[in-house]
């Protein structure tokens, strides 16, 4: 299983999957933070951008991400004051400029973006901003492991490990995991070369009954990783539990914010709690998310789930797989 959706990209994109021997098969992971977001976080995205003296930013992917009724863009669309910012940072210029607004950004993301979101709060808080707060939905790796790990319905043998969210956090938290497993884990970066380097070291650890963790991708990632960032990451977040859109709650996979910066978080400035999420049935992006199936086995795919009429995040987002079997292998059904 290749953890992101980064990878999943270059696979279908490069057709590596194609090239490699039949007893070896690429199962796609839950690495795409757009598509884990939770319903019910996007339908508070909705909410939040929905009021009158709100200025709601975001990455650009999560705009047209569809909520339980409609997406950011439909929100904008009806006068909502929606903008997509680069950084969180952008985010904090906007709510200087405009003191009598609130601003919210919208936190999404693994491991890789908790340090530049942290930041952002550190920031507003050194500053004295008080027009400033953060939507998050932070997700973790290693306990999205264990969870698929543990499943009774589990096909992963050996996972390529996100090299983005190891280039922040090191690859430390992994070992236990390969231990208690029994699974080989490597570090694997993005490059079609990567990728098949990764499948390589994977099978060679297989092969020898190996159950470690190696690093393919040494010309980022230590096996520290960036400890200052991780230092900002534990000032502003503390670990709690998180849905995952359509995995369902994993404990003490997400970051949350710290009660002491707790006047920085959108789900405590605005009331959101009664919100009642509506998934549509016909979407299987959990069973693709955890590898146990592939997006041409479900039947809205490419029928009535389309990028432009999306049914799930995961036909959305451009690390999704289901986007990805859309873009490069539609001809492959
Ligand atoms: S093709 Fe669409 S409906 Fe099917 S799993 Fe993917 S996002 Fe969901």
């Amino acid at each position: 299983m290749e953890i992101c959706g980064g990878q999943t990209h270059a696979i279908m994109r490069y057709g590596l999957d194609q090239l490699l021997p039949p007893e070896i098969e690429l199962v796609h992971g839950p690495g795409c933070p757009v598509c884990v977001t939770s319903l019910e976080l996007v339908d508070k995205a909705l909410f939040i951008a929905s009021q009158p003296n709100v200025i709601f930013t975001s990455y650009g992917d999560m705009l047209r991400v569809p909520g339980s009724e409609g997406d950011l863009f439909s929100v904008r669309a009806s006068g909502g004051d929606v903008r997509v910012v680069y950084s969180p940072l952008d985010a904090i210029k906007i709510a200087q400029q405009n003191p009598a607004k609130e601003i919210v950004f919208f936190g999404i993301g693994f491991e890789t973006t908790a340090p530049a979101n942290a930041m952002s709060v550190l920031q507003a808080d050194s500053i004295g901003l008080t027009n400033y707060s953060v939507l998050v939905s932070h997700v973790r790796v290693p306990p999205a492991m264990h969870a698929i790990l543990s499943s009774p319905n589990n096909r992963v043998q050996g996972f390529l490990a996100a090299g983005h969210v190891c280039t922040v956090m090191g690859y430390w938290e992994y070992v236990p995991i390969a231990i208690q497993y029994h699974i080989p884990i490597v570090v694997t970066g993005f490059e079609p070369v990567d990728i098949l380097r990764g499948i390589l070291m994977n099978v060679q650890l297989l092969e020898q009954q190996k159950f470690e963790v190696e690093n393919a991708y040494t010309r980022v990632v230590t096996y520290e990783g960036n400890i200052p960032a991780q230092k900002v990451i534990q000032q502003t977040f503390m670990e709690c539990d998180r849905k995952w859109r359509g995995i369902g709650n994993i404990p003490s996979s997400g970051w949350c914010i710290r009660p002491e910066y707790k006047t920085f978080d959108a789900e405590n400035r605005f009331q959101v709690d009664d919100i009642q999420p509506v998934e549509s049935e016909l979407c299987i992006a959990g069973e693709i998310l955890l590898g146990v199936k592939k997006p041409f086995q479900c039947s809205a795919f490419k029928s009535i789930c389309t990028p432009e009429n999306p049914l799930g995040a995961t036909m959305v987002s451009s690390e999704g797989a289901c986007a990805a079997y859309y873009r490069y292998a539609i001809d492959r059904v």
